[in-house]
C-alpha cells in the first residue's frame, strides 16, 4: 500500500487498533467464524473492545457520551475493521449510523435511553429501509404506520436489514401518509417491548453477521418513538446516504487492501518457472495495477471524508467513492484468487472467501448503477432516474 497521509494521532490510534485486530479478532474470522454466524454475545464482546478504539463511539460527540472523531480519522480507523473482517465491519457501521441518528434527529428521552448502550458496543440497532419491492427506490417505501391515540400501529415487512438478529431495536421508515416525499417517518421500535419477528437470510457471503427479514404485524409503538419529525425522514434518509456510502466505500477498500496484501504474500512464496511468481513480469504488472486500484478508491474516500469534515456537501464525491472502491474491490479479489491459481479457490486461502465477500459490495447503499445515476445527475443537472 502506498503512503498514506497521517496526523500523529491518526497514526497511533490506527496502529493500535491494527494491532489489536491482527491478535485477536482476525484468527477468530479466519478459523473459527469463517463463514459461521458468529452469536450475539460474541459480536457484542468484539463491538465494545472496538468501541474503545473508537469504532461506532467516534460517531458521537463527547457531549453525548462518544469520543467524536473527525470523518477523516473515523473512516481510516473503519478500513482496519474491513481490512480484519467485512462481517465485523457490518454491525460497526450500522451501530455508528443508529448512534449518529439518534445523536442528530432524536428526542432527549429517546437519546438518553438507546444511545449509551449503542455507544458502548452493549446493544445493537437495525436501520429498515428496503423492503420486498423496495430498494433503489427509497420513495416507494410501503411499510405502514397509522396513528391510533397516542400509538403507531406499524405493519408491513423489511428486508436485507443487518444486524436484525442482533438489533435490541429497529429505526424503522415507515409510510405516515401518501405524499410520495413527504409521507415518511422514521419509528424506533424495541425489540423487547413492541416486538418483531426475524428472519435470517442466507447468502453467498457476509453469513458471519445478520442480515435478516423483519416482519411488522400491527406493532403499537407510542408517537413519542418518532425519530426526527413526522415526515422528514425521506430528505434525512439521504442526506445520511452521502456519509454512509463514504464507509461502505471504506468497506470495499479494506477488503481489495486485504487481497493485494494476500497476493502480495503470495506472489513472494509461490515457485513457478524456477522463481518466485513476484518475478514473473505478468503478476508484477498485476500487483501494480491492483496496489494503484486500491490507493486510488482510498483517495477518493478520504477526499469525501475531508469534505464531511469542512462541512461541505460530498454527494458526488461520496458516490464516486462507492462506485469505485466497490467495483475495486471485485476486480482486485478476482485478481488476487488468480494470483493463487487452484489454491486461490479453496477455503485453505483467504482470497476465495474475500472474492465472495466483493460481488456482494456493489449492492447495498445504493447499487453501482444508481451511484452512476447519482453522479451524472451532478454532472449535469439532469435525473436519469
Ligand atoms: C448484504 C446487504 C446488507 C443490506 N443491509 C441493509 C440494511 O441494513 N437496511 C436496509 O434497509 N437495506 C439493506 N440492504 C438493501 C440494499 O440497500 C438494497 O439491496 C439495494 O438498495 C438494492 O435494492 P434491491 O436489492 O431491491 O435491488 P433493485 O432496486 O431491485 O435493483 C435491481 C437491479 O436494477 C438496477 N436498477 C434499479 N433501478 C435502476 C435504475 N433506475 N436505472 C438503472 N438500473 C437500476 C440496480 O442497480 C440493480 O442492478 C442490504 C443489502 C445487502 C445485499
Amino acid at each position: 500500500m502506498g503512503k498514506v497521509l497521517q496526523t500523529q494521532e491518526q497514526a497511533m490510534a490506527v496502529d493500535s487498533l491494527r494491532r489489536y485486530l491482527a491478535a485477536e479478532v482476525d484468527p477468530l474470522f479466519a478459523r473459527e467464524y469463517r463463514d459461521r454466524f458468529v452469536p450475539r454475545e460474541v459480536m457484542a464482546g468484539l463491538m465494545r473492545r472496538l468501541s474503545e478504539f473508537g469504532l461506532v463511539s467516534g460517531a458521537v460527540s463527547e457531549r453525548a457520551g462518544g469520543l467524536g472523531l473527525d470523518w477523516l480519522t473515523s473512516l481510516m480507523l473503519f478500513e482496519e475493521v474491513a481490512a480484519c473482517s467485512v462481517d465485523l465491519s457490518v454491525p460497526v457501521l450500522i451501530n455508528s449510523f443508529g448512534a449518529y441518528l439518534l445523536e442528530q434527529v432524536a428526542s432527549p428521552e429517546l437519546r438518553e435511553r438507546y444511545l449509551p448502550g449503542l455507544v458502548a458496543g452493549d446493544t445493537f440497532v437495525s436501520m429498515g429501509i428496503s423492503e420486498a419491492d423496495v430498494g433503489s427506490n427509497v420513495m416507494e417505501v410501503r411499510t405502514r404506520a397509522r396513528r391510533d391515540g397516542n400509538h403507531w400501529v406499524i405493519s408491513g415487512e423489511k428486508t436485507w436489514i443487518s444486524n436484525g438478529a442482533y438489533s435490541d431495536f429497529l429505526i424503522c421508515l415507515c409510510r405516515t401518509s401518501d405524499d410520495p416525499r413527504g409521507g415518511l417517518t422514521q419509528i424506533l421500535i424495541d425489540l423487547h417491548e413492541h416486538g418483531y419477528e426475524v428472519r435470517g437470510i442466507d447468502k453467498i457471503a457476509f453469513n458471519s453477521q445478520s442480515t435478516a427479514q423483519i416482519f411488522l404485524d400491527d406493532v403499537r409503538v407510542p408517537v413519542s418513538n418518532t425519530v426526527g419529525e413526522e415526515g422528514g425522514a425521506l430528505k434525512r434518509t439521504l442526506s445520511h446516504f452521502e456519509k454512509s456510502r463514504a464507509f461502505v466505500a471504506a468497506q470495499s477498500l479494506g477488503l481489495g487492501r486485504r487481497a493485494l496484501e494476500e497476493a502480495v504474500a503470495y506472489a513472494r512464496e509461490r515457485r513457478q518457472h524456477g522463481k518466485v511468481i513476484a518475478g514473473h513480469q505478468l503478476i508484477a504488472a498485476m500487483l501494480a495495477e491492483m496496489a494503484t486500484q486500491v490507493d486510488a478508491a482510498r483517495l477518493l474516500v478520504h477526499r469525501a471524508a475531508q469534505l464531511f469534515d469542512a462541512g461541505q456537501g460530498a454527494e458526488m464525491e461520496a458516490a464516486m467513492a462507492k462506485y469505485f472502491a466497490c467495483e475495486m474491490a471485485v476486480t482486485v479479489a478476482r485478481q488476487a484468487v488468480q494470483i493463487h491459481g487452484g489454491n486461490g479457490v479453496t477455503r485453505d486461502y483467504l482470497v476465495e472467501k474475500l472474492a465472495r465477500e466483493a460481488i456482494v459490495c456493489p449492492i447495498p447503499e445504493g447499487t453501482t448503477q444508481i451511484k452512476q445515476l447519482i453522479i451524472a445527475r451532478a454532472l449535469t443537472g439532469v435525473a436519469a432516474f
